[in-house]
């Protein structure tokens, strides 16, 4: 389009050609303009580059000003993803009681339908019981020593408990909520590797935990003498498949169960407890460990994906999040009981994407947005009901599965406008 007819004043026009010309570079037109018009000159700038006219990215209801200082860089708009509820879903857990609504953001159809039949399927059997085992978020930084006898002089220094102390002193300087629990060493050839270990209270904690661990590592620098070679060295493990998470946990370590009896799954599942044992132990059990799987389970990141997308969690974490264990036993009494654990699941209810508008209303449907009067309680009131939500996404997948649903499911309500 040509640039006149776009409804800006001489200025804004003089710095968008500015913009065009590469005088001005996208990340300082901040420096120019305020920051709402600095998202619209470089959304101009797009549409001139792509020789297109956008309909929806300019349509939002996002507090510029905090998110391009918080979120985002180059902020040119902003994308929709539809947001659909499941539930009511009972949940008898430490933090959350009740019936809630879950909040469920995504763009597969058929998801939310599925996940809130397993809503039902658990409130009817009573609800899901559900546990936070674990809590502590991991950053784990890389020393690199001039020998093996240092490396072994260093390992040991670090496991004293007096060490312990003076670190845990540092760190906890750096933040008003984050608690050093444990620093675990791990050593490969003449590299020291420290699993630093925190409760992040309500904070997810990747930001806290990272300046917390920068600060301890200065103290080893100057006390030791180990050179460090950077801040993560991936034993923490963020963002990647580790076996080291799955086992030891990072972010919450959650197990969510339910005992359903025989007629609701005839009911309700339209199957029986017997083809939902048979489907799981062949397929999340065998089928995962034939396959060299680290999750044993149906479809636990579609759950934790859409609710991690509604409640401004950081989406990437979905990675984790997948490494679920899904079982299901038959009883003596001829129901099915099953559960979801999910070793390395990471929440908050405060910062990173938690505060932004419509997050926050999600978070706050389940009355979990923000900081809890005690702080940790929302964040583990939080982590119990997406666990519990796992729970209903894999009961009625299993359940689907072992009554040959699945593929008529999708035709009718996935691929419905095709
Ligand atoms: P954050 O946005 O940095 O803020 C969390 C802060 O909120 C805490 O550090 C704490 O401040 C404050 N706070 C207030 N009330 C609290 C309460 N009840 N419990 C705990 N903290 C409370 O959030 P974050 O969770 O540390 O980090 C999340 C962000 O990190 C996400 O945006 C994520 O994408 C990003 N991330 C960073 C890295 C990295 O390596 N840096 C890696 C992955 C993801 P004080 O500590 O000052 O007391």
């Amino acid at each position: 389009m040509p640039l006149e007819n776009y409804e800006l004043n001489e200025e804004e026009k003089l710095l968008l050609q500015k913009v065009l010309d590469g005088e001005i570079s996208f990340r300082k037109i901040e420096e120019f303009a305020d920051p709402l018009t600095a998202v619209k000159i470089r959304r101009l700038a797009i549409q001139e580059y792509a020789k297109l006219e956008f309909e929806h990215i300019q349509n939002f209801s996002l507090d510029v000003e905090v998110v391009t200082k918080k979120n985002i860089e180059n902020m040119i708009g902003a994308v929709q993803i539809p947001l659909g509820v499941a539930g009511l879903l009972r949940i008898n857990g430490e933090y959350a009681g009740g019936e809630y609504y879950i909040p469920l953001a995504t763009t597969e159809g058929a998801l939310v339908a599925s996940v809130n039949r397993g809503c039902s399927v658990i409130t009817k059997s009573g609800g899901a019981n559900v546990r936070v085992f674990e809590d502590e978020m991991t950053r784990a930084p890389v020393f690199k020593l001039e020998s093996l006898e240092r490396a072994k002089k260093f390992y040991d220094w670090v496991k004293s408990p007096e060490v312990f102390k003076q670190m845990k002193e540092v760190a906890e300087k750096t933040t008003r909520f984050g608690k050093l629990l444990s620093v675990k060493p791990f050593v490969t050839g003449t590299y020291v590797y420290l699993r630093f270990s925190y409760d992040t209270k309500d904070a997810m904690g990747m930001n806290m935990v990272t300046i917390a661990t920068d600060a301890v590592m200065h103290l080893i620098e100057d006390e030791f003498g180990a050179h460090p070679v950077t801040l993560s060295g991936n034993m923490c493990t963020d963002k990647k498949p580790a076996a080291i998470s799955a086992i030891l946990g990072r972010g919450k370590t959650v197990v969510a169960e339910v005992t359903i009896p025989q007629d609701v799954v005839r009911e309700t599942l339209k199957c029986t407890p017997e083809s939902m044992f048979e489907v799981n132990y062949s397929k999340n059990l065998l089928g995962s460990a034939r396959a060299g799987a680290m999750g044993f389970n149906a479809h636990a990141a579609n759950i934790i994906a859409a609710v991690y997308l509604a409640c401004g969690q950081d989406a990437a974490h979905v990675v984790e999040g997948s490494t679920a264990i899904t079982s299901m036993e038959l009883t003596k009494y001829e129901e099915i009981h099953c559960s979801v654990t999910l070793p390395s699941l990471p929440v908050g209810t405060v910062g990173g994407g938690t505060g932004l508008g419509t997050q926050r209303d999600c978070l706050n449907i389940l009355g979990v947005a923000g900081a809890g009067d005690t702080p940790g309680i929302n964040s583990k009131k939080f982590a119990e009901i997406v666990a519990s939500a796992v729970l209903a996404g894999e009961i009625s997948l299993i359940g689907a599965q072992a009554a040959g649903h699945l593929a008529r499911a999708h035709a009718q309500l996935g691929r419905g406008k095709f």
